[in-house]
């Protein structure tokens, strides 16, 4: 590990914190007894995906996204743990806030286990890298001694290519001035944002790492794919324009959806999980004082095949059972195909200022009390009988756009 002093210029220092294995990493720090064992995390109860596994897991080939079936074929004596997303979500929030308060205020919270933190503002309080990274590393331990990496460069994205670097609990520093020089022999496919099919084509032409882009003059670039060509290009500089946010506006629409295990013909469970995801939809709706005017569904079979379906509302809709009812009595979908996936989307929000007369016709104090309870008792607290009998216990996951203190982004 090298450090190198700061330079007072006007390049930012961005430091990336990517928390490592974090689901399972709480849960062997709650439970000593799963330490060093190899862990499974499902979503839910019921969840059939492994959504993130422990380093002991990883090492007999279990990766995210995998099914348990295969998992624990791989590995037959690994655990299987239903996520526990509120835990998850006060441990995060606990860390973010206290790197805020005591390391540096401009922190963007990425997803609930990633964050960037800008010390441009800030660095004259530190002498340098290793400064900074023992302030970071001093607040952490205080708090839970769980395995983190840390990044750090001059851009966001390349702070979050130096924190994935090195894992678990690695720490690699790229200086500004040397960005150009450490990006050169990257693969193009290896950089953050960079998707396969992106690289596929980057690389029918020959441009394999970051030193061919480098050579090339930005024209080229923007030529063969547009903004995503300019981006590439830029990164590979290391100049990135995109700034902290430590505030994240509202959302402008909000998607919940759910995959459902292979073969499920019960139409009656594909109603359920609908019924969870209007839930959902409809709280955060009322929570962000919301309405929708426009409704998107999507039904996607185990052949492929989709079934959409796009519901304006004129006056806007933020009650779920209303949602509910008007999905059931508008959509079709093919009886006899095997559903594998279900989306529902609401667009185009409008402020919900005044409740229409729609609203206080129907189920208005129903769900203001509903809403206290879950407030009080927690999400799932109170849930409408088909939830129950279909026993759908994964009542709660996390989104990528978590945030702190915002129970919006908890979705099924
Ligand atoms: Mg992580």
């Amino acid at each position: 590990m090298v450090y190198y002093e700061c330079q007072n210029n006007q390049k930012r220092i961005i430091a990336h914190i990517d928390m490592n294995a974090f689901f399972a990493s709480v849960e062997q720090y709650d439970n000593p007894k799963l330490r060093n064992k190899a862990l499974l995390i499902t979503n839910g109860q019921f969840g059939t995906t492994v959504i993130t596994c422990s380093y002991e897991a990883r090492r007999y080939g279990i990766k995210t996204g995998m099914s348990v079936i295969e998992a624990k074929q791989r590995c037959p004596g690994s655990i299987t743990l239903a996520s526990r997303a509120r835990r998850y979500q006060e441990i995060a929030t606990a860390i973010w806030l206290r790197l805020m308060e005591h390391v540096t205020p401009d922190l963007e919270v990425a997803s609930i286990d990633e964050a960037y933190l800008d010390f441009s503002y800030c660095r004259h309080l530190y002498a340098n890298y290793k400064d900074m990274i023992g302030a970071i590393q001093s607040c952490m331990s205080e708090l839970y001694p769980l395995p983190y990496s840390i990044g750090i460069s001059s851009t966001k994205k390349i702070a979050k290519y130096a924190a994935g670097f090195r894992k678990p609990n690695g720490i690699t520093v790229i200086p500004p001035q040397h960005v150009k020089k450490w990006l050169a022999p990257i693969k193009l496919s290896e950089l953050c944002g960079v998707g396969v099919q992106t690289a596929k084509t980057l690389a029918k032409d020959g441009l394999i790492y970051c030193y061919q882009v480098q050579a090339l003059p930005i024209s080229v670039l923007t030529r063969k794919l547009g903004v995503v060509g300019k981006w590439i290009w830029l990164c590979c500089q290391g100049i990135e324009f995109e700034p902290i946010v430590v505030k994240q506006p509202e959302p402008v629409s909000l998607s919940h959806s759910k995959v459902l295990p292979p073969s499920t013909y019960d139409m009656e469970q594909v109603w359920s999980v609908f019924q969870v995801l209007c839930a959902k939809i409809g709280q955060r709706l009322r929570m962000m004082q919301c309405r929708a005017t426009c409704i998107f569904i999507r039904v996607k079979t185990a052949q492929r095949h989709y079934f959409e379906r796009k519901i304006q509302i004129k006056d806007g809709i933020q009650d779920e059972y209303r949602l509910f009812a008007m999905l059931r009595s508008q959509f079709r979908w093919p009886y006899g195909l095997a559903i594998r996936h279900v989306h529902i989307g609401a667009w185009e929000l409008i402020p919900a200022n005044q409740q229409s007369f729609i609203q206080l016709k129907h189920n208005h104090n129903l769900l203001a009390v509903q809403d206290e309870i879950e407030k009080k008792y927690g999400k799932g607290a109170i849930r409408p009988m088909r939830m129950i009998k279909t026993n759908l216990g994964a009542f709660q996951s996390i989104t990528p756009r978590w945030r702190i203190e915002s129970d919006k982004n908890t979705q099924t």
